[in-house]
């Protein structure tokens, strides 16, 4: 390993591309050359069962979803994700009605999103459902070579270190964003949402009846749109952007029968938003 010193004799430094750069330098990172991500799990779909949208409709709601991811076992493996939903809602208000840092909003969505992983990780135990940390999704082989469908909770780990957003302090990376950040890790054959409506629409359709379907849009369309409100958190479309093996996500009805099925065999249901 070769040693490099500084010029005046202060600092060492071993000898690489990056040596001695702040990391920072926009010129820098433009030429700097990178070999494409590897894609660690590429034969892994992985499906966000929506908090608010899912698991808080419970016995309405849950029993029919776990029934076709259950049928899916065999033709597909699958990586579930979890949302918060309606208790991440309550506590988030409590906790921004007493001044809580977003830090500790951030703690108390990811402690929700982990029950409602346990409630589907339990549902799905039969057909070999098993509830994992967010340190195991290297281990996936294991959990498909034993039958398992691994159910993890949503909510990226940065809890105490949740990034401070304008205005309010709700953090802006939750359980969708978390999901789609594991589907660019592993190199995700396909990106899931599971919700409760058809997929995106002009407006939020439980708000504004004249809201229109989109089935298909680009990225740079949907940011060109501005919309008010979205079915997915913002953040998304960044990450679609700047993602090297994540070209597309798409949102499901998950309450209509056979559209889990239909979107994990490949086809067009609900709304595909992809990269230009
Ligand atoms: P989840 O529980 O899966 O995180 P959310 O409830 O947070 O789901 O987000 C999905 C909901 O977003 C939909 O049920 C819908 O009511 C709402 N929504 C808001 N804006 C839109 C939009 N433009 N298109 C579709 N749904 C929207
Ligand atoms: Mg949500």
């Amino acid at each position: 390993m070769a040693l490099v010193r500084e010029k005046d004799g202060r600092r060492l430094h071993v000898k690489s591309k990056l040596m001695g750069e702040s990391l920072v330098s926009r010129s820098f990172a433009e030429k700097f050359e990178v070999a494409p991500q590897q894609r660690l799990f590429p034969d892994v779909q992985i499906l966000k069962i929506g908090g608010q949208s899912i698991c808080d409709r419970g016995v309405k709601g849950l029993p029919g979803i776990i029934k076709e991811i259950a049928a899916n076992k065999p033709n597909h493996k699958m990586l579930l994700t979890t949302g918060g939903g309606t208790r991440s809602r309550h506590i988030y208000t409590i906790g921004l009605e007493l001044g809580m840092p977003t830090g500790i909003i951030a703690k108390f969505g990811s402690a929700i999103s982990e029950q409602n992983a346990l409630l589907v990780a339990t549902l799905l135990s039969p057909w070999g459902g098993i509830k994992i940390g967010h340190d195991e999704i290297l281990k996936l082989p294991n959990y498909f070579t034993q039958e398992c469908i691994p159910v993890m909770h949503g909510m990226p780990p940065y809890d105490y270190f949740a990034l401070p957003a304008p205005h309010w302090r709700i953090p802006i990376h939750r359980t969708d964003v978390g999901t789609l950040i594991v589907a660019d890790l592993i190199g995700a054959k396909r990106c899931i949402f599971v919700k409760d409506e058809d997929g995106l629409y002009t407006d939020d359709p439980k708000k504004n009846e004249k809201a229109e379907f989109i089935p298909e849009i680009t990225v740079k369309e949907l940011l060109a749109m501005d919309l008010d409100d979205l079915a997915i958190e913002r953040p998304c479309l960044e990450i679609i952007q700047n993602s090297e093996v994540i070209d597309q996500i798409q949102i499901i009805n998950g309450l209509k029968e056979g559209n889990i099925t239909r979107a994990l065999n490949g086809e067009h249901v609900g709304t595909i938003i992809r990269k230009p």
